[in-house]
C-alpha cells in the first residue's frame, strides 16, 4: 500500500520519550527542551494583519534582510535573496534530503549526529556515513578516507555545542574541514542551531564563512533563542543552491507561518536584543554550572564527561561500558528520563555506554536528586 521508502522511516526514539517524561513525577534530562521560563511574552494584539494573507515562499522580505544582516556579522558571505525561512530548520534537512538523496547515496554525518537528521536521510534511503567526533572536532583522517570511498553527496555538520555531544569544534578544526570539504568540492550542510547559547564566549567562525570552493547551505533557528513552539528557523544556501531549494519549500508548505516570522523579526530588531540573549546565556549558564557539579558529586566515580561551552547537554561516558537502551524503561519507572546514546550513532553496531542528559530543563534542586535516581538504576539493572 505504502511507497517503498516508507520501509526506511524509523521513529524517533526522541519523541517518544519525551511523551514518558512528561508523566508527574519524572525528572527528565531526556529532551532538549529549552526551559519554559526563558521565553518572552508577546504582545499577540499588535499583529499586523496582513499576516493573515498567504505570503512569499522564500519569506518576509524584511526577516530575510535581517537574517541576512546577521549572519554577514558572523562572516557569512551573503545577500537577503539566499536566505529561504523555514518552518523550523528541521525543515531545511527534509528539503536538503529531497535536492541531495537518491536511493543508496552516500550522506556524510558526524559519529555521533542529530537523531532526527539521521531519520530524515535515512528516509530518503541514504547511507550515513560516521566520522567520529574528537574533543575539538572532527577525526579528519577518517573523514578524508570516507570521502575518498563513499563519494558522499554531502557532509551534515553542526559544529557549535553539538547535538547530542556538546562538541563545539575549535578554530583549526574549523579550517581543517573547510579545506577538507574545498579540496574534495563536497557540498556543507551546517545546522547551527545552538550557535547562541554560548556560555563561554567561544570563537566559532562559521566553517561555510572559511570556504572557497565547496557549495554550502547554512542553518539557524528561532527555537533556543525566542521559543521552539513558533517554527521558525531558516537557511542561506550558496548562491547555486538557492533556486531549488525555494522551489521545494513551495511544494512543501507554501511558506512558513507569517506571525510566527513577524515575531522573529520582532525578536531580530528590537533594541534589547543584546540583553535579552545575555539573560538567556547567564539563565543557561547557571544551570550548566549547576548540572557540572551535581554531576561531580553524584557520577564523578561512573562516567567521564566534558563540561560543554554552549547548547543544551551533557555527553556521559560510562566507565564501564553497556548498553544503556534497556535501562530506559527501569529509568522512567524510577522517575528519571535520560537519552540513551546509542540512538545518536549511523553505524549499525554502535558505540555503547553513552548517555546525552538535558541539563537546561529541570530545575537546579532537582538535578541531584534526578542523577541519584538514574545511578540506582544503572547500579541495580
Ligand atoms: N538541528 C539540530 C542539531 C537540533 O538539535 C534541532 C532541534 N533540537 C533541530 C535541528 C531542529 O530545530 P528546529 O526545527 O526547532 O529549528
Amino acid at each position: 500500500m505504502f511507497a517503498e521508502r516508507i520501509q526506511h522511516l524509523t521513529s524517533s526514539i526522541i519523541r517518544e520519550i519525551l511523551a514518558a517524561a512528561q508523566q508527574p513525577g519524572v525528572i527528565s534530562f531526556a529532551g532538549g527542551l529549552p526551559a519554559a521560563g526563558s521565553f518572552p511574552e508577546p504582545d499577540w494584539s499588535v499583529l499586523p494583519t496582513y499576516v493573515k494573507q498567504y505570503g512569499m515562499s522564500e519569506g518576509e522580505p524584511e526577516l530575510r534582510e535581517a537574517i541576512a544582516a546577521d549572519a554577514r556579522a558572523k562572516g557569512i558571505r551573503c545577500e537577503a535573496n539566499q536566505v529561504l525561512v523555514l518552518s523550523g530548520s528541521q525543515q531545511g534537512l527534509d528539503l536538503v534530503s529531497k535536492l541531495f538523496i537518491d536511493p543508496h547515496s552516500s550522506v556524510l554525518v558526524e559519529s555521533p549526529t542529530y537523531l532526527a537528521a539521521l531519520q530524515c536521510f535515512r528516509l530518503f534511503q541514504a547511507d550515513c556515513q560516521g566520522v567520529p567526533l574528537k574533543a575539538n572536532g572532527l577525526d579528519m583522517a577518517t573523514f578524508e578516507s570516507q570521502v575518498r570511498d563513499h563519494k558522499p553527496r554531502f557532509a551534515y555538520l553542526i559544529p557549535s555545542f553539538q547535538n547530542p555531544s556538546g562538541t563545539c569544534y575549535d578554530q583549526a578544526a574549523r579550517h581543517e574541514t573547510a579545506a577538507m570539504l574545498d579540496k574534495y568540492g563536497l557540498p556543507l550542510l551546517e545546522d547551527e542551531p545552538y550557535c547562541e547559547l554560548d556560555y563561554d564566549n567561544v570563537e566559532k567562525p562559521p566553517i561555510c564563512s572559511l570556504l572557497q570552493r565547496a557549495p554550502w547551505i547554512y542553518q539557524g533557528s528561532f527555537s533556543k533563542i525566542l521559543m521552539p513552539g513558533l517554527r521558525v528557523g531558516y537557511l542561506i544556501a550558496h548562491p547555486s543552491l538557492i533556486a531549488p531549494l525555494v522551489r521545494l519549500k513551495q511544494a512543501a508548505d507554501l511558506h512558513t507561518n507569517r506571525p510566527g516570522q513577524w515575531l522573529a523579526l520582532d525578536y531580530l530588531r528590537s533594541a534589547e536584543k543584546p540583553q535579552r540573549l545575555a539573560r538567556l546565556q547567564g539563565f543557561y549558564r547557571e544551570r550548566r554550572d549547576a548540572f557540572a557539579a551535581a554531576l561531580e558529586s553524584e557520577f564523578a566515580d561512573i562516567a567521564e564527561w566534558q563540561v560543554p561551552s554552549g547548547g543544551l547537554f551533557f555527553w556521559l561516558k560510562l566507565k564501564q561500558v553497556r548498553d544503556t537502551r534497556p535501562l530506559l524503561q527501569p529509568a522512567l519507572e524510577a522517575g528519571v528520563a535520560f537519552m540513551p546514546g546509542e540512538a545518536f550513532f549511523a553505524e549499525e553496531q554502535p558505540p555503547l555506554g553513552y548517555l546525552r542528559l538535558n541539563f537546561s530543563h529541570t530545575e537546579p534542586e532537582l538535578m541531584v536528586e534526578g542523577l541519584q535516581r538514574l545511578r540506582k538504576v544503572l547500579e541495580s539493572a
